[in-house]
């Protein structure tokens, strides 16, 4: 269907109003107005007509963001140093941590948290409320922030990245338009800044389009599902930090646990597990269900009450994954680009600092007003002096060090730690996560014995898990997960893998159910069920499954998380 579209200009376009996206829009902010005061400011930016707005596709800022979160304060300070001034949402210090080896029925503490895993300094925070308090910020900066609104195409013009195309809105589940049919605008900008997130759908395009992933190894990714959870005071003090690995995902299979009390009565607790996994029955959500009935991880949770739910996927592939950062018109920023660093599962802070860095090189394009591939390198090459730089260096190999299971990880982790992070090779190489899937017939037994029956109370099935996420879509839309060969579904992924996105999906939004007409066994999907974590575009052993963006609006509500 050929739609008719407006058009707006804008100066400086940010995707996503996440961390990165908003120290981006607040660091630009205030350099053009220090340029003002000194009445240095000069080119596009000194014009009255200068434009800088944020798209966000959940319903309200901070609806979507969902991390653990143990904030290391060190680009928050180096953003707005008086933050602690700005009344900002709680923030507890982390007073205690301790890494576990958990057993089927037993723990053990390390003696030893290796010191890229200190959080001495760093402070519990709801990332929600951080990013919803940052969005405040930002618009009192007169930074134009439109929430419920997705990019969902980019424009490239002979290879030069022009702005996005919003989302269409009112379209029914066939693509026609209904009586509320609004057609998403055409955003021209001079620098597009992408603060996607993980697995962002405009960056992965754009990234393919314009070769920015080239020579550089595969992103690879955890999933990580999490609840927050209401406990009986008395069981784990705020500001207590706890790390496990081990059961249930053992030896075999990268990923652990995160436990911070938000308060003595407020657990935020989680587990991550790599998509690089090889049972095709292997459940995300089944596994952390699993992990809570451990006695040392139930004993915590007991007569407690699980209050919210939500996943997402985690870029663990570090340093060597990271695409490159600009083109022309063009940036990359937060976990869209790779800022994590994947020993500490850490990014909030890196997604801070690249938005700086982003910052002051798009105020030197604006001055300039030259927003070439050229200027915008700078955006690199500020990266490669920074801390940032410095401190994904050291974990480089990291992620790639567990791509034979957890023993060899721990050997390669050792000697990374004693060579600077360059282990047994200068740069660890890694395949994508879905070419690790085996066939049903390689595995003929389930890797992992987990139960799933969920009681209600301590364990819930995924249906309940969605609720608690607050998750709503309208319904009747066309489904923005896109499948592109139904057929393969059908035949080859049933026979050879089982259809693992019924397992690897942490929302039930794939389904097979009996036709009612000819009691044929069909694909039901349900997209009104997506938390957005984006597991199936990455796990997907066909790479038929795409992600594209829903009406804005929709999604999850992680309030509190
Ligand atoms: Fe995540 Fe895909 Fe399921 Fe949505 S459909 S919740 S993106 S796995």
């Amino acid at each position: 269907m050929g739609i008719e579209r407006d058009s707006m200009e804008v100066d400086v376009l940010i995707v996503g109003a996440g961390p990165a996206g908003l120290a981006a829009a607040i660091h630009l902010s205030n350099l053009i107005e220090k340029a003002r005061e000194k009445g240095e400011l000069k080119g596009a930016a000194a014009s009255d007509e200068f434009t800088m707005m944020i798209i966000e596709k959940g319903a309200e800022v901070g609806d979507h963001m969902l991390s653990g979160a143990v904030l290391d304060p060190l680009s928050l300070d180096e953003l707005m140093s008086d933050w602690k001034e700005q009344n900002p949402p709680a923030y507890v210090p982390v007073k205690s941590e301790a890494l576990y080896y958990l057993t089927e029925k037993g723990q053990f503490k390390s003696p030893y948290t290796p010191p890229a895993m200190n959080n001495h300094g760093c402070y519990i925070i709801s990332l929600n409320q951080f990013v919803k308090w940052l969005g405040g910020i930002t618009e009192a900066k007169g930074v134009e922030v439109f929430s419920g609104m997705a990019g969902s195409s980019a424009i490239i013009e002979d290879g030069v990245f022009k702005g996005v195309i919003t989302d269409d809105k009112g379209l029914d589940k066939e693509g026609q338009p209904k009586g509320n049919f609004e057609p998403g605008i055409e955003l021209r900008s001079k620098i597009t800044i992408l603060a996607e997130g993980p697995r962002g759908s405009l960056t992965k395009a754009v990234q393919s389009e314009l070769k920015l992933d080239e020579g550089r190894n595969p992103q690879s990714y955890l999933t990580g599902v999490k609840e927050l959870w209401e406990i009986p005071a008395g069981r784990i003090k705020a500001g207590t930090v706890y790390h496990t690995m081990g059961y249930p995902l053992g030896m075999k299979q990268f990923g652990g646990s995160f436990n911070y009390a938000m308060t003595d009565e407020l657990l935020s607790i989680g587990l991550t597990s790599a998509l690089n996994y090889q049972d095709p029955r292997f459940d995300p959500h089944a596994a952390f269900q699993e992990f809570k009935r451990h006695p040392f991880i139930s004993s915590l949770l007991k007569g407690g009450k699980m209050i919210k739910y939500g996943a997402k996927t985690i870029g663990e592939g570090g340093y060597f994954a990271m695409p490159q950062l600009h083109s022309d018109g063009l940036m990359l920023i937060g976990e869209c680009a790779g800022y994590l660093n994947s020993m500490r599962i850490k990014g909030v802070h890196l997604a801070f600092k690249s938005g700086m860095l982003a910052a002051e090189t798009a105020f030197d394009a604006l001055t300039s007003e030259d927003y070439s591939a050229k200027t915008l390198s700078a955006y690199a090459s500020h990266f490669r002096k920074s801390w940032a730089f410095t401190e994904l260096w050291k974990v480089r190999n990291f992620h790639q060090g567990f791509e034979s299971g957890l023993m060899g990880g721990m050997i390669h982790t050792a000697a990374q730690m004693i060579t600077g992070g360059r282990g047994f090779s200068e740069r660890l190489t890694a395949e994508p996560d879905h070419v690790h899937m085996r066939r049903l017939s390689e595995m003929p037994e389930a890797r992992l014995q987990i139960e799933k029956k969920f009681d209600g109370e301590l364990t819930f099935d995924k249906l309940s898990d969605v609720y608690a996420s607050g998750t709503k879509h309208e319904e009747n839309q066309p489904a923005h997960l896109v499948i592109g060969d139904l057929s393969i579904c059908y035949d080859k992924c049933t026979e050879e893998y089982g259809n693992p996105c019924v397992n690897f999906c942490p929302a039930s939004v794939y389904e097979f159910i009996e036709d009612e007409e000819n009691g044929e066994r069909k694909l039901q999907l349900n997209p009104s069920n997506c938390v957005h974590c984006k597991t199936c575009d990455i796990a997907d052993p066909y790479k038929n499954i795409n992600w594209t963006t829903p009406e804005g609006g929709g999604g999850p509500v992680y309030s509190q998380m």
